[in-house]
């Protein structure tokens, strides 16, 4: 097979990115090895421990529990579950602002719990009269995000658990995205800063790791019990994960991006990010158009669809939000390089502003 993956150098809508050259290479070394039997393949094991030990440190969480999973989707699957195990209604509901990950939907329709979404408010964050008013004795979890999908918002965590804990329902934060940018903010968001039960927090996206590495965290060991499964022929005996064999790529590319980078090369690439987002918000405003300031590396932008779509012609490889902004991401592999390049194009292709022609009344 002779065929290539695409080259990163026109992708400004993805949440992956390049792995650092140390978690490629871990995961090449590691392709052959199954987490998910920890009996028969024990190295791979104990990496995975050391890479919730690290996540936890990240995170603000003291006595880390959780494991690597398939990615943020997993992570908030199995999130629900605990959630909906621990509850004690058989109609439990789960409350996310409406900036919440559609793998919310998937969990709901998996695991048969009634999801509410919420509106955000004019800051594109939970509007928190909205979840108030929304949760009662039957609320098994309340979500929070830390950095959204679209818009790379940080939601009010510790008011959240406020309102999760009045109604004795469990917090679950989904930094899935911006765990690996958070811990160089002034934002409240983790373990440490609010009484948040557990946590989606993704190497494989900021963390630089490679696909697949995502990451689930509980409070406690506890939380996670109520995950396990007995596993009759394997010598480990009880199993937490959803997937049963799992890829010792991930974790290992996981563990070897985070002993690499952690803190000093992600605080570096969070502040090489984060002037490149600032620096395109201030480049497409000085063009007269619509921005929402990013707070996180992600830009979003009002741009004419013809223009979103000359651009995409043009091999970028852009995504829209849900009410239709241009949305750029911008991951470790884009460069300020990129971005001026993007903009010429967008310069040259801009939709055509009609001009009164001599006569013309
Ligand atoms: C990407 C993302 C997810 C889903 O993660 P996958 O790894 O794609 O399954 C969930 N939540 C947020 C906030 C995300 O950005």
């Amino acid at each position: 097979m002779q065929i290539e993956p695409q080259a990163f150098d026109r992708v400004l809508s993805s949440m992956c990115t390049e792995p650092h050259p140390d978690a490629r290479e871990a995961a090449e070394r590691f392709l052959a090895t199954n987490p998910g039997d920890p009996g028969t393949y024990p190295t791979i094991a104990t990496l995975e421990d050391e890479a919730v030990a690290m996540l936890g440190e990240l995170t603000g969480l003291e006595e880390p529990a959780g494991y690597i999973a398939s990615g943020g989707t997993e992570a908030n699957i199995q999130a629900v579950r605990i959630a909906r195990e621990r509850a004690e209604t058989r109609t439990p509901n789960v409350v996310m602002p409406e900036s919440g990950h559609f793998s919310f939907r998937k969990a709901a329709d998996v695991l048969g719990v009634d999801l509410r979404i919420v509106p955000t408010d004019e800051t594109y964050r939970a509007d928190l009269e909205a979840v108030r008013s929304c949760v009662d004795e039957q609320t098994a979890l309340v979500v929070g995000v830390a950095g959204t999908t679209e818009y790379g918002r940080v939601d009010p965590i510790s008011e959240l658990g406020d309102i999760a804990a009045s109604v004795d329902a469990m917090l679950h934060v989904d930094a899935a995205w911006g765990g690996f940018v958070l811990p160089f903010t002034d934002f409240e968001w983790h373990f440490g800063h609010a009484a948040v039960d557990t946590m989606t927090i993704d190497p494989h996206k900021m963390g630089q790791a490679a696909v697949p590495a995502g990451g689930l965290l509980a409070r406690s060991d506890e939380l996670l019990d109520a995950l396990a499964v007995d596993t009759p022929y394997l010598e480990s005996t009880s199993q937490a994960t959803l997937t049963g064999t799992r890829s010792g790529a991930g974790v290992a590319s996981a563990v070897a991006a985070m002993e690499t980078l952690w803190p000093e090369g992600y605080r570096n690439q969070y502040v090489r990010s984060q002037r490149n987002a600032d620096w395109l918000a201030d480049a497409f405003e000085q063009r007269g158009y619509d921005v929402v300031a990013p707070t996180l590396p992600l830009v979003a932008v009002d741009v004419p669809r013809s223009t979103f779509d000359a651009l995409r012609a043009n091999g970028w490889r852009i995504s829209r939000t849900a009410t239709g902004e241009l949305r750029i991401v911008c991951m470790p592999h884009v460069t300020r390089e990129m971005l001026s390049s993007f903009l010429a194009d967008l310069d040259r292709l801009e939709a055509p502003v009609s001009v009164p022609k001599p006569g013309d009344d």
